[in-house]
């Protein structure tokens, strides 16, 4: 029996191992474009882009030989009928198959320019570390996780340092009002300076020109715009949506066998009547653990309350569940913020807020019928 796990980063990974863990015997073949073996992501906007954290420190921990890993391996088209993967380097055929081919960076092609850079992969961060110098004018465009994230890193690192978003405020699709207002305020604290409610219509060799028609000098511009899940080479054969990627159940079952996990999916929850999409570190891992579990036949379903963090200019930002712009903002201490939709309690975002974690969690659980 061959397991085939397409996508060698966190999501895959993990479910490699929770594989091996529950079956010793199973093949097991992780397929993946990077040349890295699996490392951490997060670091690459924050310790690793400010040069405290080292390469070697980047690395998912693993157990020698779990599995097989191919690393340069595209996947380029599925064939869900005879049941293989077309790579680029063969066909690799399969009884099982984890989907976790995560996102991509969306590259808008009216900003194609060699001062431009986006960040997801590790030689992205190389790259885009090589030009953060004090002397640098960065333009970022884009207020979600990492452009706030990159621009407070530049700061850390002497760069001179100008967000641009076309909402007019930050964090637009993530959290409130209120919240976003207090994360303004500490990237106004560090000297960033902020251009919302304007696009960058072009970059040229002096900089960003806005849709204004104001010009920002600068030397580099990160567009971070958000990503698009990786499913082109899933030729339809399953369900997905552009944005949502492949549309899986609270087990990750997409088809017969198939199943997914990570940033290239999109779950359903117990806690939500619509598919819930949580691009973020430990929604990927669990995913990932059970992903594999519901292969192997022990099925259990994604109850967490989903949950990410971000680290800006040495303040701590925590979401749990849904907060979304969508949702009634109400700030209920100075670290915290609780998010409604008509009478539920959806989401919180915590601000420097750790010490709230666990009763906060606990609280959504119970509001969301999960205990
Ligand atoms: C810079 C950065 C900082 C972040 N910081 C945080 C944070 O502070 N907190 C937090 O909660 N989350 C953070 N995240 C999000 C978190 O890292 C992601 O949610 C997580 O990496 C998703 O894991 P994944 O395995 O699903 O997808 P990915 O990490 O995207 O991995 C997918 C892998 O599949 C490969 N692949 C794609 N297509 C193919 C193909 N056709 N064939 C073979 N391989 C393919 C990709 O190259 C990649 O190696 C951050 C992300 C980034 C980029």
């Amino acid at each position: 029996m061959r397991l085939v796990v397409v996508g060698g980063s966190l999501a895959g990974h993990r479910a490699a191992l929770e594989a091996r863990r529950r079956d010793e015997e199973l093949e097991i073949i992780v397929v993946g474009d990077e040349p890295d073996p699996p490392y951490q992501r997060p670091p690459l906007s924050k310790g690793f882009l400010a040069g405290t954290v080292r390469r070697e420190r980047l690395a998912l921990r693993s157990s020698p030989g779990a599995y097989d890993l191919r690393l340069d391996t595209r996947a380029e088209h599925l064939d869900l009928s005879e049941r293989v993967v077309h790579t680029n380097r063969g066909v690799v055929a399969f009884d099982l198959l984890v989907i976790a081919t995560g996102a991509s960076p969306l590259r808008p092609t009216s900003l194609a320019h060699p001062h431009v850079l986006t960040l997801r992969t590790l030689s992205d961060a190389v790259a885009l570390r090589a030009r953060l110098e004090p002397y640098t004018r960065l333009v970022t465009v884009g207020a979600g996780f990492i452009g706030l994230e990159v621009a407070a890193t530049a700061r850390e690192r002497g760069a001179s340092v100008h967000i641009v978003e076309a909402d007019r405020r930050l964090l637009p699709r993530a959290l409130g009002a209120g919240a976003s207002a207090a994360i303004a305020r500490w990237h106004e604290q560090h000297g960033v300076s902020l251009t919302v409610g304007a696009t960058v219509a072009e970059v040229t060799d002096d900089g960003a020109l806005l849709d204004t028609g104001s010009l920002l000098a600068a030397d580099s511009v990160l567009v971070a715009t958000g990503v698009r899940p990786n499913i082109g080479w899933l030729d339809h054969c399953l369900p997905t949506d552009p944005r949502l990627g492949v549309l899986a159940d609270e087990y990750g079952r997409v088809g017969e066998g198939v199943v997914a996990a990570g940033d290239v999916t999109t779950w359903r929850h117990p806690g939500w009547d619509k598919p819930v999409r949580s691009e973020h570190f430990e929604t990927a891992a669990t995913q990932g653990v059970l992903a594999a579990r519901t292969l192997l036949g022990s099925p259990t379903p994604w109850r967490d309350v989903p949950f990410g963090w971000s680290d800006q200019h040495g303040h701590l930002v925590q979401i749990l569940g849904l907060p979304g712009p969508d949702a009634e903002e109400e700030q209920r201490s100075p670290t915290t913020y609780a998010y409604y939709r008509g009478e539920r309690l959806e989401g919180f975002v915590l601000l420097d807020g750790a010490d709230e974690l666990v009763d906060r969690r606990e609280e959504l659980e119970v509001a969301l019928g999960l205990r």
